[in-house]
Parts: structure tokens; sequence; C-alpha cells
């Protein structure tokens, strides 16, 4: 399945990898990002530079009336949508539970779980058949810290991810008769800015030494993945959770 993919936090990571790698594959590619405008706009000129089209909207996927609205111009300007890619998710500081304030801890379920469910609510309007869509295909992106639990850094984080796990089981066997596959990748030690976020931007480098593979992985190693769920090769996969954490 080619055609329109929305990815959320498409503007840098994990998202602008996968944005690229799709354009390449021929998607027209909807680049969602919150404030870095610029870098959602140079995923877009390089999806454009591999010849389809690109489109960036800025969207806090926490916020139910910014999920209608960007999935609305992504149905405006590009077209009926075949494949959401649930990726934006935020890091609060490394902290142990009893120093985690309730506005931490909502923070994160906000961005990380709401904003999964929101988006997904949307894309199942628009692609069930039940609905009157021809399909489609959703993957999450929700991490290895969903069953390690991530101990003294970011409980909370690891709990969101549990979350997305779960939802992404319940609701593959919700459409699974509608046209529309569910999966996750839970992508490990990832170099991208996330770590920063998370108050080690040196995190990568630390724990690579105690990975079976001895290094971190690339956004483009886990796009691959993202790319191969989303397409027709995965057509009998649904429910499903590719773990790409170097063997963690
Ligand atoms: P990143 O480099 O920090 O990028 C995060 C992206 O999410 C940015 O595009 C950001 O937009 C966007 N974003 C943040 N809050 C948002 C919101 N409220 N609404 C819309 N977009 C929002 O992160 P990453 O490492 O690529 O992570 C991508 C996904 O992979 C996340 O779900 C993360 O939990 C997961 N993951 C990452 C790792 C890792 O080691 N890197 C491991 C496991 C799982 P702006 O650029 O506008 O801020």
């Amino acid at each position: 399945m080619t055609g329109i993919m929305l990815i959320t936090g498409g503007s840098r990571g994990i998202g602008a990898a996968t944005a690229r790698l799709a354009a390449q594959n021929g998607y027209d590619v909807c680049v969602n990002y919150t404030s870095a405008r610029e870098q959602a706009e140079a995923v877009v000129a390089d999806v454009e530079q591999a010849g389809t089209r690109g489109l960036a909207v800025q969207a806090d996927v926490s916020d139910p009336n910014s999920v209608e609205r960007l999935f609305h111009i992504c149905d405006l300007e590009l077209g009926t949508l075949a494949v959401l890619v649930n990726n934006a998710g935020i890091l609060e500081p490394q902290a142990r539970l009893e120093d985690m304030t309730g506005d931490r801890i909502d923070r994160v379920f906000a961005v990380n779980v709401r904003g999964t469910f929101l988006c997904a609510r949307e894309a199942v309007k628009r692609m069930s058949t039940k609905h009157g869509g021809s399909g489609g295909a959703i993957v999450n992106v929700s991490s290895i810290a969903s069953r390690l639990g991530a101990p003294g850094e970011y409980i909370d984080y690891a709990a969101s991810k549990g979350a997305i796990d779960a939802m992404t089981l319940g609701l593959a066997k919700e459409v699974g008769g509608e046209g529309i596959r569910v999966n996750a990748v839970r992508p490990g030690i990832i170099e991208t800015d996330i770590h920063t976020s998370g108050g080690e931007p040196g995190r990568v480098e630390r724990i690579a030494p105690t990975l079976p593979m001895g290094r971190g992985g690339t956004a483009e190693e886990v796009a691959e993945a993202i790319l191969w769920l989303a397409s027709d090769k995965a057509s009998y996969v649904t429910g499903s959770f590719t773990d790409i954490g170097g063997g963690r």
C-alpha cells in the first residue's frame, strides 16, 4: 500500500526518518510537528525532492481540536489517508517515582497516550470500511521501555508506552475486520534528541556498551520497520510488536 501517510512528530528523529523513507517508497507525507517548523519544512523539502507530495502541519496531538484540524487539513490538501504513524512522544527529565509531580505525569500521558488515541480515532473514522473507507494501516511507536519499566529514569513514560501496547492489541482486534491493520514498533536506545529532553544527552553512549549489539540504533533503522508494517508486505500482520532494540 502506498498513498498518503500522516506522521505525528515528523519534524525530528524517528518521525523525520520515517517521512524521508516513506517518500522514497512513493508515499505522499503529512509531517506533523508542534514547534519545530523549520525542521518540519526541511523534511517536507526532502519528501518533495524524492518526488512525492509533502505537507507540514502544526498540531499538538494531546489537544482534540488540534488533532481534528490536523486530519482535516491532511484530507483537504493531500486526500484519503492510507497510513497513520503515531510517533509523537515525549520524555520528562529522569526522576524516581517519588519525585514525580501530578502535572508531569499528566503531560506524559496527554501526549503519549491521549495523543495516540485521538489520532487513531481520526484515522479509524477515515479508513474503516464500516465508515465507507477503504482500509489502511496504523503503526504506533511504543518503546522497549514498556517491558523494561525504565526504573530510576521514567516509569511514567514506560507506563504510557504500556498503554500504547494494550491499545495496539485492542484496536487491532476491534478493526481487524474493517480493513485496518494496527501494529507497533518498540525501539530500544535510538540516537535522537529525545535523550536530551530526558536530561541526559549522552545516554546512548553510556548504555551502548551494555547492549547485546554494543551500539545504539538509528532513526533510519526504526523507519525501515515502520515502513514494512505499513506496507502490503505485512498484509497478514496485525496486533503485533516489532522490537528494534539490538537484542535488549
Ligand atoms: P524526538 O527526536 O524528541 O522527536 C519528537 C517528535 O515529536 C518531534 O517531531 C516533536 O515535534 C514531536 N512532538 C512532541 N510533542 C508533540 C505533541 N504534543 N504534538 C505533536 N508532536 C509532538 O523523539 P524520537 O526519539 O524521534 O521519538 C519518536 C518516538 O519514538 C516517541 O514516541 C518516542 O517515545 C519513541 N521512542 C524513542 C526512542 C529513542 O531512543 N529515541 C526509544 C523508544 C521509543 P517538535 O519537533 O515540533 O518539537
